[in-house]
Parts: C-alpha cells; sequence; structure tokens
C-alpha cells in the first residue's frame, strides 16, 4: 500500500509532553491533507503514516508535507507486511531502474526491537540482492542513492528518497503572537521564524493609504498569502496609520516622528495583541539596518510597550536574511515597490539616538489615549483560509 511515511525530530525530545506536541502534529497533518484523496493520520513508534488513495496528487500531498512545521523529513513510501521476505520482494519489484545509480546502500531502521532479524543483517541480504540484481555499487559512507526500510511492529515501510520538512514545532504549540509586517524583507522572515517555533501568528500592517497608495497593503496581503499555508490559514488586520501621522507632525519635530510612529504602532498593537489573545509582538528589526533601530532608538520604541517584544532578527546579517527570504519565497514579493506609510511627514535624516524623555514630553501634547483606542476600535480583518477544502467537521 502506498502512504506517505514521515518523521518528527524535535518533537521526540520532549519528554511528559510528547504526547500533546505529537497529537498537534497528527492534527496539522490531518488538516493540512484534506480534501486530498488520503486515509487517516497513524503514528506508529516515532513515525507519521498518512495512507494514499488511488486518485490522490501526490505532487500536492509532497507540497504540502513540506509546510507542516514539527516535521524534520518525510517520503512516499509503501507499506507491506514486517517479513524479511515480503519486504525483499517489495525492495526489489519496485526498485526505479530508470537511470544509472553511481552507488547505494540499504539503511534499515528497526523501531520494533522484537524483530527476530537484526538491522545489519536485513542490510546486507538485502543490499546483496540488490546488488545482483543491477550490478550497483555498494557505498555506505556517501551513497548516492539509497534504499531505507523502516520496521516497526505490525508493518514495514520501504522507500527510495526523502524530502526535508519544514523543522520546528508543530503550529499551535507555542501559543499566539501578533507579528508587525511592514511590506519589507525582515518582517515576514521574523513571524516566519516564530511560526516555526509552533506559535500562530496573527498579522497586522499599518498603511497611510490614502495619504500613500494601495502598493502596501496588496504587497502585505501577498505576503500572509506564502506564510499562512504554514499554520493553516491566517488573519490580517489592516490599520489605517495616515491620518494618526499628520496629528503626529502637528506636535512632535521632525526627526523625532519615526521613533513616535513605531512607539505609536507598538501601543496599538498590544491592544491589538490582548483582542486575538496574543502573548507576545514580533517585529523584524535589526539592530543598526536603519536609522530607527539603533539599540538606543529600539529601547525607546520597546518602552512603549509592557507587551513581550520578540524581534527574532535583532543579530542577523542582511544576506543571512536575505537568503531567507528567497528561500521562503517572500522575497521577490518584498523587494516591490510601495509607499512606507513612515516616510510619510519625515525628513531624510531621523534621529539615531532618541531619548526617552525627550519623546515622552514630545508625545504628551497629543491626545495618545484617543489615537490609540481610535486606530485599535474597528481594524479591518482580512482572512486566508488555507487550504482552501476544509476537512468535513467531525474528522
Ligand atoms: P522590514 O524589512 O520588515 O520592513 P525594515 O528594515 O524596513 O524592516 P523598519 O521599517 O524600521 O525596518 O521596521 C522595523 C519593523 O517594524 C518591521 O520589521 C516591522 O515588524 C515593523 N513595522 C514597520 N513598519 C510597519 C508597518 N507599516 N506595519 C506593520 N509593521 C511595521
Ligand atoms: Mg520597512
Amino acid at each position: 500500500m502506498r502512504v506517505a511515511l514521515a518523521h518528527y525530530q524535535e518533537i521526540a525530545l520532549k519528554g511528559q509532553n510528547r504526547p500533546w506536541f505529537i497529537r498537534h502534529l497528527a492534527r496539522n497533518v490531518r488538516d493540512a491533507l484534506a480534501g486530498l484523496d488520503v486515509g487517516d493520520v497513524r503514528l506508529p513508534m516515532g513515525l507519521v503514516e498518512i495512507p494514499l488513495g488511488d486518485s490522490v496528487d501526490v505532487t500536492e500531498v509532497r507540497r504540502r508535507l513540506a509546510q507542516v512545521f514539527g516535521l524534520a523529513n518525510f517520503a512516499l513510501a509503501h507499506r507491506v507486511a514486517p517479513d524479511v521476505d515480503a519486504i525483499t520482494e517489495a525492495v526489489l519489484r519496485d526498485l526505479p531502474r530508470g537511470s544509472p545509480v553511481a552507488s547505494f546502500r540499504v539503511e534499515v531502521r528497526r523501531a520494533h526491537k522484537q524483530f527476530p532479524v537484526k538491522s545489519p543483517v536485513v542490510e546486507r541480504h538485502i543490499g546483496g540482492l540488490v546488488q545482483d540484481a543491477t550490478g550497483w555499487k555498494v557505498d555506505l559512507s556517501h551513497p548516492a542513492f539509497t534504499v531505507w526500510i523502516e520496521i516497526v511492529p505490525k508493518a514495514a515501510y520501504y522507500y527510495y528518497g526523502r524530502e526535508p520538512g519544514a523543522g520546528g514545532l508543530p503550529t499551535g504549540t507555542g501559543g499566539r503572537v501578533l507579528a508587525l509586517l511592514s511590506g519589507g524583507i525582515d518582517s515576514p522572515v521574523a513571524a516566519w521564524r516564530m511560526m516555526r517555533r509552533g506559535c500562530h501568528a496573527t498579522f497586522v500592517h499599518f498603511h497611510g493609504h490614502p495619504f500613500t497608495s494601495h502598493a502596501s497593503i496588496d504587497k502585505v496581503r501577498e505576503l500572509v498569502r506564502v506564510l499562512a499555508p504554514y499554520q493553516l490559514g491566517a488573519h490580517l488586520m489592516l490599520i489605517p496609520f495616515g491620518e494618526l501621522q499628520r496629528q503626529v507632525t502637528v506636535t512632535v519635530p521632525g526627526p523625532m516622528r519615526v521613533v513616535v510612529y513605531r512607539r505609536l504602532m507598538l501601543r496599538i498593537a498590544e491592544r491589538l495583541a490582548r483582542k486575538v489573545h496574543a502573548q507576545a509582538l514580533v517585529t523584524g528589526d535589526v539592530v543598526g539596518q536603519v536609522a530607527s533601530q539603533t539599540l538606543a532608538n529600539l529601547a525607546v520604541i520597546g518602552a512603549a510597550t509592557d507587551l513581550l517584544t520578540i524581534r527574532p532578527l535583532v543579530s542577523m546579517a542582511k544576506e543571512d536574511i536575505t537568503r531567507e527570504a528567497r528561500a521562503l519565497g517572500t522575497y521577490p514579493i518584498s523587494i516591490l515597490p510601495d509607499e512606507d506609510c513612515c516616510t510619510l511627514f519625515t525628513p531624510r535624516h531621523p534621529l539615531t539616538r532618541a531619548k526617552r524623555h525627550q519623546v515622552e514630553a514630545a508625545e504628551r501634547d497629543l491626545p495618545m489615549a484617543e489615537m490609540v483606542d481610535a486606530a485599535a476600535a474597528g481594524p479591518v480583518i482580512e482572512q486566508v483560509e488555507w487550504p482552501v477544502v476544509k476537512s468535513p467537521p467531525g474528522r
């Protein structure tokens, strides 16, 4: 029988909480594959097994499994009886023989310790027969091709290639966060890194429309579409920010405005976080990247909220962030031109060493509480569903 077979890694270390992590993982796998011709997810001894139906689109199965956090790797495999002869016959029958193979090895994992034959014995036995049948050369250390065999109490699996999974921890095991998405390169990577730790992210974007164009909103929507599959759907909150910025210009001197805008964003975000039960804010700040991200400014900005504010990229080099953005698929969206709301009413040379007392003094003349109330009151919320077909209720 054809199955998809996946392994988890970090969860295996979770001690007493392990069953709880694995339950989340199994549910997420099931939900990620909703609408496809697959059977019920099973969890035999450290494995995740998904039976594949005759009409299943395996490319789609692979695409979706690659985005399930908590999976270390996965493979399209076959299930047979846990019996050496049955395994051997099936492995030989299904060997892909289309293209030449420079070298190979057989790798057996025997999670079923009562299985009567030891792994190295099975490896040598099947390896010898594969060699006889194909003429391929054995290479135990750097094989070009591997025949994988796994034996659990009631079944054995074999497969010939496996793919890396998304790693990390299953979505839902890490609590909720509110991720601030600007439309730039950094913030989607920051959000994704927290999602990979098992956190479910709700996204918020502050935009300058109608003072600026729609471009940043369109970009953020696209970014959320790229990120949402990793956590099986997402909500995006859109907050009009231009009018607040205009109000800021009335009392706050030009060079200080970016810091005040950012403090305002954090205060509003804190309010929104409480609405969606998020326990932390996530931003894409990186020390030294731009004027608003000096240590001095980050400290003054961060002081605007008591809510835990996580900056996963804070110490990263730009080229490393860019590489992650490319791998994630957000980079081409992030570099599209837009009009960042923060450039509204700001001079070219903002303050790099904000002093908290000066900023607080400048803010005193603003109706801060009302501004925050108004902005947080009625966010426009857009929903991205994933997968588009949900599994029927009760499954
Ligand atoms: P990014 O590449 O994410 O835009 P950046 O290097 O341009 O980051 P800033 O523009 O200083 O840095 O923004 C720092 C962080 O503040 C962003 O990563 C994001 O988390 C948040 N942020 C900035 N502008 C907005 C916005 N308009 N809406 C939501 N969050 C924002
Ligand atoms: Mg930016």
